[in-house]
């Protein structure tokens, strides 16, 4: 449930509300809002139903709405503003797209610093790239691992582009956050919830990819699971879901955009690459992506995908993505946003 404070209420009163909600035996979540703050109350319903009548009875509390949906710290009605999620210099869900972009695995050091310097080149604002691979095969290409992070790393140092990685299990999360900026939880472990409280855990920015196969309760209900361990820093993803057709490797849901920015407050973006399989779909779901209102893109960029350790044919070359980059700024335009600057001051 959500306990919505007047405008007036004094930081005591605030205090006792907080205070009788503890006693309870009940986790209360604050947020403060411009106009408003308001306090999400998890835990046991029965007991939230007998502290509800105690808690309308306080002065500084104007009301107590029931949350209807399984999921509520992520739901809009708990917070009503979009959250910003800060990476570095970056603000994702902010009025301004964010173009993330860079290989699917890093490879070597000149792979790495040579899309990065790219991806910067051409206006992303952040550097994506893999250092613990999701592999269907354990056979295929599984990453660099640590190496790979320093690379990342390095990169980050050379361009000023933060960084983004995933991290596939608990026990690389420390490695990884020694290195990255942001986390990415991918869509094959969207569900696992060992991972997902850990991440929420560390309260680092997080990148939660959608499952090929997760309704977006199911979404919104992993998110759920990294705000109850007291981490707001999420941002969602649609990376396209599992379908009848091979035309593509997954069929990009890009009604998710606008359904997910109404069920709730995290920023959404899109991942049109895992989606496509193929480079040449890869711009016209960019385009798509940002028309529907995504707050940002995951696209993968690699100097030279014929020879990529991984998803080669999904990736865009360098001047493929700066061919698209001012369309997609047309496009955010046309939608009443722009996209988001580099970081400025920061070396090419
Ligand atoms: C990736 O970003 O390279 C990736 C493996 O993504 P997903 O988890 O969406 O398949
Ligand atoms: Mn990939």
């Amino acid at each position: 449930m959500i306990v919505v404070l007047h405008p007036q209420c004094t930081p005591d009163q605030q205090e006792a509300v907080l205070q009788r909600i503890r006693e309870a035996g009940l986790v209360p979540h604050l947020s403060q809002g411009v106009l408003r703050t308001v306090i999400g109350v998890i835990g046991d319903d029965r007991t939230k139903e007998q502290l509800r009548t105690m808690l309308e009875a306080m002065d500084g509390v104007e009301r107590v709405v029931k949350v209807l949906q399984p999921y509520k710290l992520v739901s809009r009605e708990f917070q009503p503003h979009t959250t910003v999620v800060p990476v570095g210099p970056v603000r994702i869900g902010g009025p301004e797209v964010v173009l993330i972009a860079g290989p699917c695995s890093v490879e070597s050091r000149d792979q790495i610093l040579q899309a990065a310097q790219a991806v910067k080149q051409a206006g992303a604002v952040m550097l994506r790239g893999g250092a613990f691979k999701p592999r269907t095969s354990p056979y295929s290409f599984q990453g660099l691992e640590e190496e790979g992070l320093r690379l990342l790393a390095e990169a980050r140092q050379a361009t000023g582009l933060p960084v983004v990685t995933e991290v596939m299990d608990a026990r690389q999360l420390e490695l990884v956050l020694r290195y990255a900026d942001m986390v990415q939880i991918g869509a094959r472990n969207m569900q696992n919830y060992t991972l997902l409280r850990e991440v929420g855990r560390a309260r680092c920015p997080v990148l939660l990819k959608r499952g090929p196969a997760a309704t977006l309760e199911e979404t919104l209900l992993a998110a759920e699971y990294l705000l109850a361990e007291g981490n707001p820093h999420v941002a969602l993803c649609e990376r396209g879901l599992r379908s009848f057709d091979n035309h593509t490797r997954f069929l990009l849901d890009i009604s998710a955009v606008p359904v997910l920015q109404r069920l709730s407050h995290l920023p959404v973006l899109v991942d049109p690459s895992q989606a496509a399989g193929k480079r040449q779909w890869v711009p016209p779901l960019a385009r798509a992506a940002v028309a529907a209102g995504a707050d940002g893109l995951l696209v993968e960029v690699h100097p030279d995908p014929e020879r990529a350790l991984s998803d080669g044919p999904q990736q865009l070359r360098p001047a493929e993505f700066a061919e698209l980059v001012p369309q997609l700024r047309r496009v955010a335009q046309a939608v009443g946003r722009d996209l988001a600057a580099t970081a400025a001051g920061a070396p090419v």
